[in-house]
This record gives structure tokens, sequence and C-alpha cells, in this order.
């Protein structure tokens, strides 16, 4: 192995001359944003590609998750999330004048647990966003039941999930609405990008409309929207990237295939597994550091990072542990945080490199 750093991620990039190509275009054309041809060649492709009806690119996925609670007529109230994810969740709850209410995540899949919303809900609780951590899904079904009884609105944070499928299709499909994230450490990128799946035409227009300041037309002004929009060159990206994600997925697989082949029997370490899941999209290799394992996990990075390997502890700190934010008691969320860690994982991490990485684990 060489000596260059690995680190957690390297994002995936197309061919270069198929991302130029259609720079060529913008030139010719003189349209960089507001909804372009590259933009509404993109928003047609992913709807194909993810078998959904309807999907609003955007600039990023947390100012999605913001648009979110207007777009469903959110504007006051509580809404329950998991502790246990990347802050922009929460960050996009506060900022939307929206207090988080926040509930222990399952320790097998590490999304929110169904079991222990009920008791959270209040008369003000307005909505559950929940998160498919690291592309697996959430209970969609007993977060759905819970919904209907109490009248809330559910948005899955999706920023992890490109590509990954249950029995009936992309986990995007799930929910009243669904965010990505195309940020250039995801699955899919757009270098910085994301998009809202949504289920009918008018609340496209209304998405629509709010991430373009919630103009209607020449005369009419009818929100408070903000500037969302996905630019030309931001989905032109995706359009040269599109053609080789599928390619990009399997070679996580291979990743992912031979770090648990190398890593299975190392006593004190549980690895990841992607049971439940139709096609799995690879996005983290998380491993959880047990008691048995010789090194803390904060050692263990340590150890790795002074061989060149930059993990992430992914997702530490808690959000319920950061001042802006009201403590709790979540222990499941709290173990993770604490003895999770992500190793490198991406489409060009060789086999040489994997090894080095794993015989260090052992
Ligand atoms: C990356 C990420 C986001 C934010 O995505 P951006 O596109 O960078 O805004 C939100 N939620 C989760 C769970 C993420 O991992």
């Amino acid at each position: 192995m060489s000596n260059d750093p690995i680190y957690v991620t390297k994002p995936f990039l197309p061919p270069i001359d198929e991302f130029k190509s259609y720079i060529d275009g913008i030139w010719d054309r003189h349209a960089l944003t507001n909804g372009g041809p590259l933009h509404k060649e993109l928003e047609d492709k992913l709807c194909d590609y993810l078998d959904v009806p309807y999907i609003s690119l955007f600039n990023n996925c947390t100012i999605g998750l913001m648009s979110a609670f207007p777009v469903l007529g959110i504007k006051s109230g509580e809404v329950i999330t998991s502790p246990f994810t990347f802050v922009a969740t929460a960050h996009a709850i506060k900022w939307c004048g929206l207090t988080p209410v926040f509930v222990d995540i399952d320790p097998e899949t590490l999304n929110i647990d169904p079991t222990k919303i009920e008791a959270a809900i209040t008369p003000d609780t307005k909505a559950v966003m929940a998160v498919h951590c690291y592309g697996r899904p959430c209970d969609v079904d007993a977060i759905q039941a819970l919904a209907d009884k109490h009248g809330l609105k559910v948005i899955y944070d999706a920023a992890h999930i490109f590509g990954a499928e249950d029995n009936g299709g992309s986990l995007a499909r799930h929910g009243d609405l669904a965010v990505l994230s195309f940020h250039a450490t995801k699955v899919f990128n757009t270098f910085e990008g994301g998009a809202i799946i949504c289920h009918d035409k008018d609340t496209k227009d209304t998405i629509d409309r709010f991430k373009n300041f919630g103009i209607v037309d020449d005369n009419r002004i009818d929100m408070i929207g903000l500037n969302g929009k996905m630019s030309e060159i931001h989905a032109a990206m995706g359009l040269a990237q599109l053609p080789h994600i599928d390619d990009a997925i399997l070679e996580r697989k291979r990743v992912y295939d031979l770090y648990h082949k190398l890593l299975v029997n190392v006593d004190g370490l549980r690895l990841p597994n992607f049971d439940g899941l139709a096609r799995a999209n690879y996005a983290y290799f998380p491993i959880i550091v047990g008691d048995d394992y010789p090194l803390s996990r904060d050692k263990l990075a340590d150890k790795l990072r002074n061989h060149g390997i930059f993990t992430r502890k992914y997702f530490y700190p808690l959000i319920t542990d950061l001042k802006d934010y009201p403590s709790g008691d979540f222990p499941v969320a709290k173990g993770m945080a604490n003895n999770i860690l992500c190793l490198p994982m991406y489409p060009d991490l060789g086999n040489d490199q994997i090894e080095a990485i794993s015989n260090l684990l052992r």
C-alpha cells in the first residue's frame, strides 16, 4: 500500500469529458439557473431512476429539510426526531422555529424507535422527521400508523438512501416528503445538492414556488419562500454521474464484502448489515467498537490516524449533548455515539487498502 492518506470518503466523479459536454451546452444557451433545461432533465431522469412521481431539486438537503415544514403548512409546534443523525436534521427543525423532541433509537437499525414515539406525542406535535440512518430503512409502517392515528405529517431525512430499495422500491417513496442529499460525500453527488420527493402535483408546485422566493408569476408572491434552487452546473454533474451510479454502488458492494470477510471474526467489533433491503447502497461502513475490543473507539481512531487512515466518528457528538438542544436520557443513541466509527468507504477504495485497514483492526 502507498503511504497516501486514506480518507473516510472520496467523492465519486464521472469521466470529465461527459461532464464537459454538458458544460458546453450551458455556454451555448446562457441559461445558468432558475429551472433550466439540465435541471428539468435531471428531475425527469431521477423520477425514473428512483421510480417516484415528483421530485424537486434543491441547492442542498438542509434547505430542503427546512422547506419541508412550511410546504406542509407547519408553522409552529413540536417535531419528533432522532438524536442520532447529522446536525442538519435538528438544525432544520430549529431554523423553522419548531421544537425538536428527541426519541431514542433502535439498537439494531440505529433509526428512531417507533415503540418510543407515542410517549413523546403531545397536543403540539405536528410531524415526525425520521432519518434512514446509513441507508437502512426506518420502520416506515409503524411510523405511518402512528402518524395516521395522531394526525401527524411524516418527513424523512433521506440523505443517505440514494439507490437503496426495500421490497416495494426506493426508500425515497416513503413519507409525505422525503429529502435527499447530493452532497459530495454522499453516494450520488452534484457537488452540493439535494431534492424533495413528493406525491402530488400541487405539493410539487408549492415546493417549486417555495424554493424560488414564493414567486407565483410576474405579479404575485404568495409566501415567504427562500432560494433553494439548483443551478445548471450542479444539474450537469448529476446528469453526468447518473449513468455510472449503478457501477459505483457495485464497487461499494465490493468494498463492503471484503471488509466483512476480513473483519467478521474480530472479537469486539460489530459490523454493519443491510438486512431488510432488496438493494443496499453501501453508503457507509460503520463499525461498533465493543467493550471486548482491546481499544476504545477513540483510541482506535487515533491509531488508524497514525497510519494515515482517517475515519469519522459519525455521529458524534450526539445532538442532545450540544448546548443549543435540550439534553435527555437516550441510552441507545448515546452508546452508539460513543462507540461507532465509520471506516473509509468509497467506490475506488482498493482491495489492498481494505486489507491494510482490516489488518490494523485485527
Ligand atoms: C449530509 C446530511 C444532511 C445534509 O445534507 P446537505 O446536502 O449537506 O445539506 C442532512 N442529514 C443527514 C442525515 C446527512 O447525512
